[in-house]
């Protein structure tokens, strides 16, 4: 979508501190960091969010989550603490940006429940 924010960082049209990328997918730095670490993973397809995926897009949403978000917390030395992955989901659920993304934050405590 050529008027997505996301899509522009995957295909590098605009800045981005990526510290991650494959065919499926790529992971940024949020340019507003709630923790130490809050990287943003995304598909490098436009899936508008989590409630408009269909089943293709099975194998994405594993890659990211199976494969790609254990990793980066291995690589970012946030595994073993623990660390929080937040899919914020349409209106009510705080989406701001219409491309689906994970974030992956961590080396702090987190509280429950969120705001
Ligand atoms: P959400 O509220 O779940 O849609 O999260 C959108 C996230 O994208 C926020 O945490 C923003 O700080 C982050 N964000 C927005 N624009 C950019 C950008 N150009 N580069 C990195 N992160 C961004
Ligand atoms: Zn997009």
């Amino acid at each position: 979508m050529s008027d997505c924010i996301f899509c522009k960082i995957a295909a590098k049209k605009i800045p981005s501190s990526i510290v991650y990328e494959d065919d499926i997918a790529v992971a940024f730095k949020d340019l507003e960091p709630q923790a130490p670490v809050h990287i943003l993973i995304i598909p490098k397809k436009h899936i508008k969010s989590l409630n408009d995926t269909t089943a293709a897009d099975k194998e994405i949403v594993a890659h990211i989550t199976v494969d790609i978000i254990p990793k980066l917390a291995e690589d970012y030395n946030i595994a073993a603490d623990g660390f929080r992955v937040v899919i914020n989901t349409g209106v009510q659920g705080g989406q701001t940006v219409n491309h689906l993304h994970f974030h992956l934050i961590g080396g702090r405590s987190m509280q429950w429940p969120p705001g």
